[in-house]
C-alpha cells in the first residue's frame, strides 16, 4: 500500500493562541500509520511551530515553508531563504501555489528557480499545478498542466527530482468548497504520471502526486482511493486541530 501524504497550507492565518489550541488537539492524535502529516504555518510562526512539533508531537509533524526565495540567501529585502528555512529545521517548501501564481504573477520559469535554490538547500518541494475554471471549460487542462511542468520542473537537475511532490490544485476548487470528483482528480493525476514518464523525468511510479481543494474529513475518503492520489494539501480544513487530527487518522 502506498503512504499518504496530508500536507496542511495555513496561508496567512492563526495567531500563537490559535497555534497552541491546534497543538493541544493535534499532540493527542494517532497518525494513520501509512500517514505522514505535514503543515506549512506563515514564516514569522515557523519557530514557534518547530518548538511546539518538536515538544509535543516527538517528530510525527513535519513543518515546512510556504514560500521561499529563488537566491539561497543574500540582498533580498522582505525575502525568505531557502538556506534559512533549511537551518531551522523546515523540511518542505511549497512552490507555485495558486495564489502566488495569480495574485504575486509568479511564472513557471521564476518557480523554477525557487524549485531548484530550494532543492539545492536540501528542502523537499511541493510543486502546485492546477487550471483554472474557464481552462477546464475549454478543454485546455492538460495542456496547462503540461505546460507547467515542462517549464517548471523539466529544466531541473534530474538527481534532485526524487526531492520534488507535485500537488495537482484546480484553481476552481481551492477554497470555494466545490471539491473535484474522485473520478476527476484521479483523471490529471495519471495524467502527470505519465506525463513525467513520457518527458524522461525519472520515477514516474515512485513520484508523490498530492490533490488539493476543499478536501475535508467528509470527502478525503474516496478520493484517497483512487490509485493515482498520494495525499492532499489542505487549506482551510487544515486550520483546526479537529479537522487535521481527523484527516491524518483517516489514512
Ligand atoms: C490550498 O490552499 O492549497 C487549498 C487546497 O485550500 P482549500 O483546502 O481551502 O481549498
Amino acid at each position: 500500500m502506498r503512504e499518504k501524504y496530508i500536507v496542511g497550507n495555513w496561508k496567512m492565518n492563526h495567531k500563537q493562541e490559535d497555534i497552541s489550541k491546534f497543538f493541544e488537539v493535534f499532540s493527542k492524535t494517532t497518525v494513520g500509520k501509512n500517514c505522514h502529516a505535514w503543515v506549512a504555518p506563515q514564516a514569522i510562526h515557523l519557530p514557534f511551530v518547530l518548538e511546539l512539533s518538536n515538544k509535543k508531537c516527538n517528530g510525527k509533524l513535519l513543518v515546512g515553508g510556504q514560500n521561499c526565495c529563488y537566491e539561497k540567501s543574500g540582498a533580498y529585502t522582505g525575502e525568505i531563504s531557502p538556506e534559512a528555512l533549511k537551518d531551522i529545521g523546515a523540511t518542505f517548501v511549497i512552490i507555485g501555489h495558486s495564489e502566488r501564481r495569480a495574485i504575486y504573477k509568479e511564472q513557471n520559469s521564476e518557480l523554477c528557480k525557487k524549485s531548484s535554490a530550494a532543492l539545492s538547500c536540501g528542502l523537499q518541494v511541493i510543486f502546485c499545478v492546477g487550471e483554472t475554471l474557464e481552462e477546464r471549460e475549454s478543454g485546455k487542462t492538460e495542456k496547462v498542466i503540461a505546460q507547467q511542468i515542462i517549464e517548471g520542473i523539466k529544466p531541473l537537475d534530474k538527481k534532485s527530482l526524487q526531492n520534488i511532490i507535485i500537488a495537482y490544485e484546480p484553481v476552481w476548487a481551492i477554497g470555494t468548497g466545490k471539491t473535484a470528483t474522485p473520478s476527476q482528480a484521479e483523471d490529471v493525476h495519471k495524467f502527470i504520471r505519465t506525463l513525467w514518464e513520457k518527458e524522461g523525468l525519472p520515477n514516474a511510479h515512485d513520484l508523490i502526486i498530492l490533490y488539493g481543494g476543499s478536501v475535508k474529513p467528509a470527502n478525503i475518503g474516496e478520493l484517497m482511493a483512487q490509485k493515482n492520489i498520494d495525499g492532499a494539501l489542505v487549506g482551510g480544513a487544515s486550520l483546526k486541530g479537529e479537522d487535521f487530527s481527523a484527516l491524518t487518522i483517516a489514512n
